[in-house]
């Protein structure tokens, strides 16, 4: 059987690879990088400029900014994993399309499954809003929600804390909760009581 490091070098080069998916052709690609055992996956957007020149997520100023978080909290960066939903820059840094969360969810989601971890640290709304839709970031940011099997974090992204002094505070303190939520995870819920039918839609998020 396939190990971890096969499956999603496999994932990575298919979508690479798949000349259908949107920004196909006008940005590079970014897969994701980090420790593919790690107990945390941290998620973004999607590629920026400097990402989207060194083909790694997080490496500008938003990056430089999760770097001195993780410092704080005596994580090395290579300890966790790091993605963006989209992994391929919108022109202009605009915000992804719809269309284009969905075109890239099938390999988030293979990625998410392949690494399997503990917990997911949505950085800022999309992230967020991609497993808890009807969350709003500056409630929910920093309180633990379970979305089926996954623990998600919700953070304000690092570039909305670059633009704001309280976003930032806020920020350096739900990343001091992260390695308490992972030693102590909340309890899950009782499982929901089987539906009697299920849309096509709720079907295909996981
Ligand atoms: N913003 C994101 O959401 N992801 C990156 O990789 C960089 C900036």
């Amino acid at each position: 059987m396939p190990g971890k490091k096969e499956e999603l070098g496999k994932l990575k080069k298919e979508t690479e690879e798949d000349r259908a998916l949107p920004l196909y052709g006008t940005a590079n690609f970014v897969f994701g990088e980090g420790d593919i055992d790690s107990e945390v996956m941290f998620i973004g957007e999607g590629p920026g400029f400097h990402e989207d020149r060194l083909g790694r997520p997080f490496v500008g100023r938003a990056g430089q900014l999760l770097d001195k978080l993780f410092a704080a909290i005596s994580w090395p960066r290579e300890s966790v994993y790091i993605t963006n939903i989209l992994k391929r820059r919108p022109p202009e840094n605009r915000d992804p399309l719809p269309e284009e969360v969905k075109a890239y969810s099938p390999c988030l989601e293979r990625q998410i499954e392949i690494i399997n971890p503990k917990a997911i640290a949505a950085l800022g709304r999309f992230a967020m809003n991609y497993f808890l839709p009807e969350a709003k970031i500056s409630k929910d940011h920093g309180v633990a929600q379970y979305f089926k099997n996954y623990l998600i974090f919700p953070l304000y992204h690092p570039a909305a804390a670059l633009r704001s002094t309280q976003v930032l505070k806020d920020l350096e303190a739900d990343f001091k909760k992260l390695p308490e939520i992972l030693k102590n995870p909340p309890p899950k819920p009782p499982p929901a009581p089987p539906k009697e039918e299920k849309t096509q839609n709720q079907e295909s998020l996981f």
